[in-house]
């Protein structure tokens, strides 16, 4: 049963499969190796169409003894149909409050002693719940610490202005550990002030200050300078303790041993011949993009695995051609909107797959050599977890910062980037990537590090690692806050 005799905590994780995996794997490891009791809540889904993936996630951490529960859906229909989705999550945020309250007024009088509440980075008006219940307030940061400064830096410079008054981030920004950030590369909603996201970002990120700390999804080694700097400013008093504690990333038999296309074969593949290509859960390409992706691939002459997704149909013009030169091909089957020919001419050392792979399971496959990756944070940790170097592809959200971190301060990726009118990244570049990733010297370099990292990472979370200790004395803190409560109640 779900330990209810343990200290209690509750985790609250913001809507999207990229929030709710890493959180899954802290409650699995609070529960497995720090002796809480812990429930994870999330939110009704956003479509109202419950996705597949995230409904397998919560019913493997019941079978690991970590409760679940899902707030009821909020109306959202007063919402303009142009809202970006940091708005639409923010609302989403904002209208379950009440129910958040209820669920964990009923927490309190079932389960032993509430220790902590832990919303992640974009649930912070969950915080003040916190001190209602006498609790501490953690936040959980899934994404890595460079973001978390970036939201720092817009929070310190709007010091005190009021809404409409707000100033844009410094261009370039500086960072710590000597790297600027470009603006085109700062975090979407926080590029220019007059976005309506930057103003609703600015409120969470005040919020930031009442946290008691960060539990963040990244370990010492990845980001040295800023794990410095912020260890400075809490000593200061200046912002709370953010505190590196991952990755965060499942494991390989979380993803279930049921038979896998993907790593049938890849186990047909030789030992590191196979570039794995994937945009993460949500990553879209154009359908002129994805042509020339796969004319990349082709000319790279290299094994592929290419996870491909519908393509993003926003111009009516890509739309039309996609579907007359197909000759009224199956819409919703992603392969569909290859280029012709393409499948045929790659047919034995290159597999294309509509939709969805066991990552952890394919970048932990040996024949698996390098990732085209669009940077999402989850993916760069499995990745640097299997010691695969990548070739950044970055689309939206952080994953541009992402990328500039991975290639720049990190050199654990080769960066493409749009060098063209037309707004692709070209079949050349992502040929000459590829190429380079896996036979170049550069190359050589880029796996090389991506190596030495691999390394540091298993040892964060190694017995006795700077991760897994950091932790526990988190831990340790909210178990004699909890316990201490029980006996004052008890005397
Ligand atoms: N993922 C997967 N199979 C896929 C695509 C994605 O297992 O075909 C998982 C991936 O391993 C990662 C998560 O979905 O854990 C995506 O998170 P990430 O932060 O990389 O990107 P996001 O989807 O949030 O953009």
């Amino acid at each position: 049963g779900p330990h209810l005799d343990r200290p209690h905590v509750v985790l609250v994780a913001s809507p999207g499969a990229g929030h709710l995996m890493p959180m899954a794997e802290l409650a699995r490891r609070l529960v497995a190796h720090h002796a809480l009791a812990a429930t994870l809540v999330t939110f009704a889904d956003l479509s109202g169409d419950p996705d597949a993936h995230s409904a397998a996630v919560l019913s493997s951490l019941r079978a690991a003894n970590v409760s679940t529960a899902t707030l009821p859906a909020v109306p959202l229909d007063d919402l303009p149909a142009d809202a970006c989705i940091e708005t639409v999550l923010l609302e989403v945020i904002g209208r379950s409050i009440p129910h958040l309250r209820a669920l964990l007024h009923d927490v309190g009088n079932t389960a032993a002693p509430l220790a902590a509440l832990v919303p992640d980075l974009f649930a912070t008006a969950a915080l003040p719940l916190a001190s209602e219940l006498g609790v501490p307030g953690y936040i959980f940061f899934p994404s890595n610490l460079s973001v978390l400064s970036v939201m720092r830096s817009a929070v310190e410079l709007n010091d005190g202005a009021g809404a409409g008054e707000y100033h844009d981030l410094p261009d370039p920004l500086p960072l710590p550990g000597g790297v600027s950030l470009r603006r085109e590369d700062v975090p979407s909603g926080l590029r220019y002030s007059k976005e309506p996201a930057y103003a609703q970002l600015i409120q969470v990120g005040r919020r930031y200050r009442t946290a008691a700390g960060f539990l963040v999804n990244t370990f010492y080694e990845m980001d040295p300078a800023t794990v410095e700097e912020f260890k400075k400013a809490a000593q200061q008093g200046r912002f709370p303790p953010a505190y590196p504690v991952g990755p965060f990333v499942r494991s390989s038999s979380d993803e279930g041993g049921v038979s896998s296309p993907c790593i049938e074969w890849l186990d047909r593949q030789p030992t590191g011949s196979v570039v794995y290509v994937s945009f993460g859960s949500a990553g879209t390409l154009s359908v002129e993009q994805t042509a020339e992706l796969a004319a990349g691939l082709e000319d790279s002459g290299h094994r592929f695995l290419w996870i491909v997704r519908m393509p993003s149909l926003d111009g009516e013009h890509s739309d039309d051609m996609g579907r007359k030169s197909r000759g009224g091909g199956d819409e919703n089957d992603p392969l569909a909107w290859l280029p012709e020919g393409f499948l045929e001419r790659t047919r034995g050392r290159g597999l294309a797959v509509a939709s969805w792979a066991p990552q952890v399971r394919v970048l932990s496959h040996p024949a698996t050599a390098a990732f085209v990756s669009h940077c999402g944070w989850n993916s760069t940790l499995e990745s640097v977890s299997s010691g695969v170097p990548m070739v950044a592809w970055p689309l939206y959200a952080e994953q541009r910062m992402n990328a500039m971190v991975l290639s720049e301060n990190l050199g654990v990726a080769l960066r493409l980037r749009v060098l063209t009118d037309d707004g692709l990244v070209g079949r050349e570049q992502i040929a000459a990537a590829v190429r380079e990733l896996m036979e170049g010297e550069d190359g050589r370099a880029v796996r090389r590090r991506t190596g030495d990292l691999q390394q540091a990472a298993d040892l964060a979370w190694a017995r006795d690692g700077s991760s897994r200790r950091t932790l526990e004395e988190v831990v340790g803190r909210w178990t004699a806050g909890a316990l201490g409560k029980v006996s004052v109640v008890s005397s």
